[in-house]
């Protein structure tokens, strides 16, 4: 592999290094194969192109516009993934550890833009909680709202997940509607280099939107303000150093720290050897001890066992990790490749020879390993290395020093309590796991142990084939932990677009907020649709189009017709003596499901038109019992609209049932999927 000048992409121009550029090795052979930085790099044109170019193209867009850019980004990477996995070897990864990075970071592209789409409007106002009532006549409301942030986020990454560390932080920025501005580790900046190539090339992003630091930042975080953002990966003390910066103090600037982490893994007290978890807690270990030679901020560093059990778990993994391939990850037979470079399996030995002045070494000799490969050179290789402490109460640098590699340590417990106990002095961590088939053994981990750690992950002979694996973040879940981790949180899917987002309380009367929001308040302006709403196609209808039907009443043969009909005779609608002993009737009364029934009679229109399907109800209340000799009518009004695709979308409308007078008997939100053309 040729010496490459690795780029960085500053407002709008790509810019090669200068003689201030870093050397970045092979993990593999150890040759020099790039550099990156540039001390011309002008940090404050790049803030303000971001600021003054990208954020408003951006938020010119809605959820959904963005929500399809985030998709056909995710479907351009996939048809040039090959490329990523050829220049990542050089990393040190395998195969395997690509579809982890590169597969991974496009899959966390593709849940955001579903999640876009299905969990946040097609608008630019994203609604957070429902309508609070602050006044007794319900003129004057509150809501939560939240809006894009106007600044720039600024996304600096670990060097262990080149692509999918930058995807991850990327797709709810992008969804947000705000820029970033990337950094990568300068060790495997290239490959994140080729992937925001990859993206700007093909001409998907707004200009201003993207933009990459290859190498040092210089003074940048000195010039953001507190529509910024700082999203770092990293080590604990980079992150402290940079979160303590006196001008982001000052400044407010929002600061996501995911740093280092003591995550554990406990094989419950049931978990006998012998016992389908017993196994899968083997395999669970050593794959997190090998995944990316170890070099994952979520993989297991810490294993407990009950103490009568501690020595068949260390059998069983010695077992397991001898049957390990180490070496170049070209190589198809390799399980597990290179640490990032020689000088980073310096820092892993140091941290290792830390934790050994505790706990004896059972398996891995950095010394005496095979090394599978002819063109793989030792310099930045390491055998899986397990460690044995059997005073795990006293040894605190086991739970305190982490050695970014391919190193776990194995402790024995007494009882759950004390693994509750030992899994906390993590002193914060972002997952720990726990394999049992006992499901009082989970709540007590919940209980004694959520409040410190980010995730928690129980898996047993039930989960275990679909299970996605202790150390996976999923965008779906929140990836990130309290104390010794940062005390962050990313993804979590929407939860992840709200750290770029402003939420801002807003009152005011029901139709402002009903414009505000394109959600219809009750309260709101009722509009006269100019036909039946449901002979209205999804864009024929507006917010706040309305039918009020005529009433019905309803008769004891209706509810005893009912009763027959469909079999539920429960005693309050059949027995009068019965329901007037119960507090909630005062006598004989209608069911629920009957005045739905007859709420739909009221207001549907049968001829075939554009209500494709009634596709569930939402929200519903039955607020006043109705009974024979009373009538009902409905009001319907359009609350919101969501488009689903090219053809069709839902419409939720809000359904108000109220008796003779005028009291409402039964709320809820119905939705209905609409045809986008007259169908006739
Ligand atoms: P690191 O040395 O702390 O570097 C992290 C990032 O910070 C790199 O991009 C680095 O750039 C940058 N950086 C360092 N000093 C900086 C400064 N003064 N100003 C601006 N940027 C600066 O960590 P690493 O060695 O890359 O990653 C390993 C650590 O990350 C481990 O401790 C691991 O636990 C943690 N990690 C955590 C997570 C998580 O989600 N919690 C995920 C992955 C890794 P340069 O490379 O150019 O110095």
């Amino acid at each position: 592999m040729s010496v490459q000048a690795v780029h960085s992409f500053a407002a709008g121009q790509w810019m090669g290094t200068d003689s201030s550029a870093r050397e970045i090795h092979s993990a593999i052979t150890g040759e020099l194969i790039g550099c990156a930085g540039n001390s011309a790099l002008d940090v404050e044109s790049m803030l303000g192109h971001a600021r003054e170019v990208g954020g408003p193209r951006l938020r010119a867009l809605g959820f959904h516009d963005r929500a399809r850019m985030i998709k056909s980004l995710a479907l351009h990477l996939g048809e040039h993934k090959q490329a990523l996995y050829e220049l990542s070897f050089a990393t040190g990864a395998t195969q395997k550890d690509h579809l982890i990075d590169i597969d991974g970071g496009i899959g966390t592209l593709f849940v955001f833009a579903s999640k876009g789409r299905r969990e946040l409007p097609d608008g630019k106002v994203y609604l957070d909680g429902d309508i609070e009532q602050l006044s007794r006549g319900g003129s004057f409301l509150g809501q939560h709202v939240c809006t894009p942030l106007h600044g720039v986020a600024v996304h600096i990454n670990a060097f262990n997940f080149p692509v999918w560390g930058m995807l991850e932080k990327l797709a709810p920025t992008l969804l947000a509607g705000v820029p970033a501005i990337v950094k990568p580790a300068t060790s495997t900046c290239y490959v994140t280099e080729l992937c925001v190539k990859l993206m700007l090339d093909s001409g998907i992003l707004p200009e201003g939107a993207l933009q990459l630091v290859s190498g040092s930042m210089g003074s940048m975080l000195d010039h953001l303000d507190s529509q910024d953002v700082v999203s770092f990966t990293g080590s604990a003390a980079t992150a402290l150093t940079l979160r303590s910066s006196p001008h982001l103090l000052k400044k407010s600037v929002r600061f996501i720290a995911e740093q280092d982490s003591l995550n554990a893994s406990v094989l419950g007290p049931d978990a006998v050897p012998g016992t389908p978890e017993f196994e899968l807690f083997i395999k669970e270990v050593t794959q997190e001890m090998t995944t990316k030679a170890g070099q994952k901020c979520t993989a297991i560093r810490r294993v407990f066992a009950p103490e009568a059990h501690t020595s068949a778990v260390i059998d069983a993994l010695k077992l397991s990790l001898a049957s390990i391939t180490v070496g170049d990850p070209r190589e198809k037979n390799t399980q597990m490749g290179a640490l990032v470079s020689a000088a980073h399996k310096q820092d892993v030995l140091q941290q290792a020879a830390l934790i050994g002045a505790h706990a004896e070494r059972v398996f891995g000799n950095p010394d005496t390993f095979t090394l599978h490969g002819k063109h793989a050179q030792r310099d930045a290789f390491l055998p899986p290395m397990l460690f044995h402490c059997d005073s795990p109460d006293t040894a605190g640098p086991v739970h305190d020093i982490e050695a970014f590699g391919p190193v776990s340590t194995v402790m024995p417990y007494r009882d759950l309590d004390h693994a509750i106990t030992l899994l906390n002095r993590g002193q914060g961590s972002l997952v720990a796991s726990v394999i049992t088939h006992d499901a009082d053994v989970a709540r007590e981990v919940v209980l004694g142990a959520a409040a410190f750690h980010g995730r928690l992950y129980f898996n047993n002979r039930e989960s275990m084939q679909e299970s996605t694996g202790h150390g996976a973040p999923l965008p779906h879940l929140v990836h990130g932990g309290p104390g010794r981790a940062g005390g962050g949180e990313e993804m979590g899917g929407v939860r992840g677009v709200m750290h770029y987002m402003q939420r801002t309380a807003i009152q005011g009367s029901p139709d402002v907020l009903s414009f505000i929001g394109k959600r219809w308040v009750p309260g709101s302006v009722e509009r006269q649709p100019p036909a039946h709403p449901f002979t209205c196609t999804y864009h024929e209808l507006e917010i706040g189009d309305t039918l009020n039907t005529p009433s019905r009443l309803i008769s004891t043969e209706d509810i005893e017709h009912f009763a027959e009909f469909t079999g539920d005779t429960f005693y309050a609608h059949m027995d009068e003596e019965a329901a007037a002993r119960n507090p909630f009737f005062p006598g004989r009364v209608a069911h629920g499901y009957l005045l739905l029934s007859f709420a739909a009679g009221l207001f549907v229109e049968p001829d075939e038109g554009p209500v494709l399907a009634n596709t569930g109800l939402d929200k519903l209340n039955f607020m006043k019992p109705v009974e024979a000799g009373d009538s009902i009518k409905v009001r319907l009004t359009v609350k919101h609209k969501t488009p689903r695709n090219d053809e069709y979308g839902e419409v939720r409308w809000h359904v108000t049932l109220t008796n003779q007078d005028d009291e409402p008997v039964a709320e809820y939100e119905l939705l209905t999927m609409n045809a986008f053309e007259h169908r006739l």
